[in-house]
This record gives C-alpha cells, structure tokens and sequence, in this order.
C-alpha cells in the first residue's frame, strides 16, 4: 500500500458560515494505480487533491503516505497543475531546476536531471526559453517535465489537460501513459483529478466517484478493459455512461 485516505473530512468555515466539503473520504493507492477522480463541479476534488499532497489539512482524518502522515515537502510526490504555474522570469530548464533544488538535489545532478526530463517530455531544443514562448500543449509539457525530474513515486494531477486543444491533449495522454507503464520510469502510481469522464475510462485503471458538496465517494470502480484502450469500442462506451449514471 502507497497510499491511505482515512476518514478524511474537510469544512471551511468562511465569515461564520460553515461549509462542509470532503465527507469522510476512505481510500487506498496500490503500486500501480492510475486513479481518476471525478465528481460535479465544487464538489471538493481539488481539496481533496491539496489534502493528498499535504498542501493543506483536513478538518478529521488522515493521510498516510509509506505508512507516514503525508508532509508537504516529500520528495516522493510530485503535482502537476491545471494552470502550469510555471515562473515566467524563468527559462524551461531554470523552472525545473528550481524545484530540484526545492527537494535537496544537488547542483551537480540538477542539469542531468532537467535534461534527461526535458527531453522524456519532447522538449529537447527549448532548454533555454523563456514560458511565454511556448504554446499551452508545451506549458504543460514542463510542468509535466517539471513534475517528473524529482522521480516521484506518486504523481497528483488536477485538471492537467482540461485547458489544452483535443490533439495537444490526446498525445501528452499517451506519452503519460507509457510513462506510467515504463518500470523504469516515474511514476509507479497516478491519482488524476478530471471532469472528463471519457478521460478517466481511457486511462484510470481505477475510478473514484464523488457525490456533489459536500464529496463523499459514491464508487470506486475498477476499469477492466484492456490497453491500449479504444474510444469506438462499444464496452468503452458502456463504461463512459456507466459513470455518467453514477454523477449527480
Ligand atoms: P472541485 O475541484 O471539485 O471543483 P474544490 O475543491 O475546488 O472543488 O472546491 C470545493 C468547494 O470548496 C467549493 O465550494 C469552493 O468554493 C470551496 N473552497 C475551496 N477552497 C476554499 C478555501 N480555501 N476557502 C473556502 N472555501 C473553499
Ligand atoms: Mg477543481
């Protein structure tokens, strides 16, 4: 087991007003596992995700990672964003050199790693630009890169593809794919939090899905088709709307 979600609940309380959000979330991530969240609009996926990470606590509960609580610094995680959040003052290679550094790698293996990253991400030749010269589709590519150079054994997504074009979206998915699948690669397992349900049938092997707010799990499903998987087979289909059916 990688990953324990025990009884994890979060409200926020905002002048006064009390707003329940995650409701007693259990759940465990095996080596292995491409998890997909999915869920109605604000019904608390992102906090969820933030709580995963430790980026932010829960009101109850708990989250274990190797058995110990989850700390916002573990090397071993790593998070990819909708936005990017890269820094523009930064060139490609700065901006993940910079989280390297974040995580105590030394400056010797830093250039290596930004690399060898850069380069497993398609990106090889843009070492020294600058963000704002990049197309959205190459944005994410180093925040995927970004994301990957720390070798993390768990990697969060939210929303990662949602502000691309269909095509950028559609090739970044197959290469994380195969990077998911490639043992000697980053990551061994995956939770993605999306809005698409055709995304998280073409790549979880796992899908978790949440009520409306306040978030609690209403299944947690494991997709049993096989890989590559095909969006005109008609079982494709009848597991898009087997979820579809399941989100209220
Ligand atoms: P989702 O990602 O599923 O759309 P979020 O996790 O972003 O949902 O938000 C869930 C709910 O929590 C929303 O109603 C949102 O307004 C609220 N919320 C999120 N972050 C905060 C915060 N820092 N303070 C107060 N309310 C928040
Ligand atoms: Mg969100």
């Amino acid at each position: 087991m990688l990953v324990e979600i025990r009884n994890v609940s979060k409200t926020y309380e905002t002048d006064g007003t009390r707003v329940p959000v995650l409701d007693n979330i259990n759940f465990t991530v095996e080596d292995n596992d491409f998890i997909c969240i999915v869920g109605p609009s604000g019904c608390g996926k992102s906090t969820l995700l933030r709580i995963i990470i430790g980026l932010e606590k829960p009101t109850s509960g708990e989250v274990f990672f190797k058995g110990e609580v989850i700390a916002p610094d573990n090397p071993k995680v790593a998070m990819v964003f909708q936005n990017f959040a890269l820094f523009p003052w930064l060139t490609v290679k700065e901006n993940i050199e910079l989280v390297l550094e974040s995580k105590n790698v030394n400056e010797k293996e830093r250039e290596g790693m930004a690399c060898k990253y850069i380069k497993a991400v398609g990106l090889d030749g843009f070492e020294r630009v600058y963000p704002r010269e990049l197309s959205g589709g190459m944005k994410q590519r180093v925040g995927f890169a970004r994301a990957l150079a720390v070798e993390p054994v768990l990697l969060c997504m939210d929303e990662p593809f949602s502000s691309l074009d269909a095509l950028t979206a559609q090739n970044l998915k197959d290469e994380l794919l195969m990077l998911w699948a490639d043992k000697n690669m980053p990551p061994d397992a995956v939770i993605m939090v999306t809005h698409n349900v055709e995304e998280a049938v073409y790549m979880a092997n796992r899908i978790i899905v949440l009520s409306s707010r306040p978030g609690k799990i209403v299944a947690d499903l494991r997709v049993e088709l096989e890989r590559p998987r095909n969006r005109k087979d008609p079982e494709f289909y009848r597991w898009v709307d087997k979820v579809y059916s399941l989100i209220v």
